[in-house]
């Protein structure tokens, strides 16, 4: 079996056009939707996605604004600025790029945020609403994993999941969101004692483990719809410097039914949702004000 591809570049930009539109009539209405980013330190990899988040808004017409501060700040610096961006009315999303540096207190910062300007899903109440099956924010990637499964007719209610990692930004909440559409799901992690046992009874897997090409073509049942997270930076071999999924795509492809590739898969979505959740924001802003 060769499976069909699932292809994020382009399902992103056909959701961005959408966005872009309602963003155009935001704007029109006199509120054009803005997101701020605070990034802190210097990890080379943030610095791409912040400067990726910032390139995306521009590009669907919503306004950025970007903090950067050094690695030693102190985390009242970034509360102060977070208090300030969460007063202000122009504001819609605020996002602060992870990780931290050790001296911050994560979910502290996190929860600082405004639950209404939340965008990224991780304030501990758009969390919680998500588990009660109430509207949230949703964290973006594993929401975009769900658009993904939608844009190929996945059928989910009674199906069997495996998500494989257990993070707050990716593996529970796209465990909650597969529950919450109906399907039997499993969350496997280093701690699980024979993970191909469960991988191999999954009609969808996700793989969200932080580890190059790790779930192989034998861990994966024949016609399985298969979504890969991953995103490494290969360290040698032939490939060293590629980027390359948690799934292992030449032998996965050969029997799953549906796969997302890496590049061009769950990568683009993550942006997309974030977008997304910050024209949903502006909206509801918008209609507070009877605009
Ligand atoms: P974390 O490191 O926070 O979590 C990894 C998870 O994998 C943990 O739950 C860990 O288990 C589990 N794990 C590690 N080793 C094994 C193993 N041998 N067997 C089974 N489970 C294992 O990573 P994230 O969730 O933040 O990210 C996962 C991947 O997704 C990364 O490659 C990251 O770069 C990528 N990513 C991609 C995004 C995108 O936009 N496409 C967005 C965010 C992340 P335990 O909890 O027991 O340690």
């Amino acid at each position: 079996m060769t499976a069909r591809i699932i292809d994020g570049n382009a399902l992103a930009a056909r959701v961005r056009g959408e966005i872009a539109d309602r963003a155009a009539a935001l704007s029109a209405r006199g509120v054009q939707p803005c997101l701020a980013v605070l990034l802190v330190g210097v990890d080379p990899a943030s610095a791409v996605y912040v400067r990726n988040k910032v390139a995306a808004c521009e590009k669907a017409g919503i306004r950025s604004l970007r903090f950067d501060y050094p690695q030693d700040v102190a985390q009242a610096d970034v509360m102060a600025k977070l208090a300030e961006l969460n007063a202000d009315p122009s504001v819609h999303g605020i996002l602060v790029q992870l990780p931290l540096p050790p001296q911050f207190d994560e979910a502290a910062v996190l929860e600082a945020i405004s639950v209404a300007k939340d965008v990224d899903g991780f304030h501990a109440e758009n969390v919680g609403r998500l588990s009660q099956n109430q509207e949230a924010f949703l964290p973006c990637t594993p929401h975009g994993v769900m658009k993904m499964l939608e844009s190929v007719d996945v059928k989910l209610a009674g199906a069997e999941a495996v998500v494989i990692g257990r993070s707050n930004i990716v593996g529970k909440p796209m465990a909650m969101l597969l529950t919450n559409a109906g399907a039997t799901v499993t969350v496997c992690h280093s701690r699980t004692r024979d993970l191909a046992f469960h991988t191999r009874r999954a009609d969808i897997l996700v793989a969200a483990v932080g580890k190059p090409r790790f779930v192989t073509g034998d861990m994966v049942k024949p016609g399985a719809v298969v979504i890969d997270v991953g995103i490494n930076r290969l360290q040698n071999g032939p490939d060293e410097g590629k980027l390359c999924g948690d799934v292992d795509f030449a032998s996965a492809s050969e029997v799953a039914g549906a796969i997302t590739p890496v590049p061009g898969g769950v990568g683009p979505m993550t942006i997309t949702m974030l977008l997304e959740n910050t024209v949903i924001s502006a909206d509801r802003a918008a209609r507070a004000v009877g605009k």
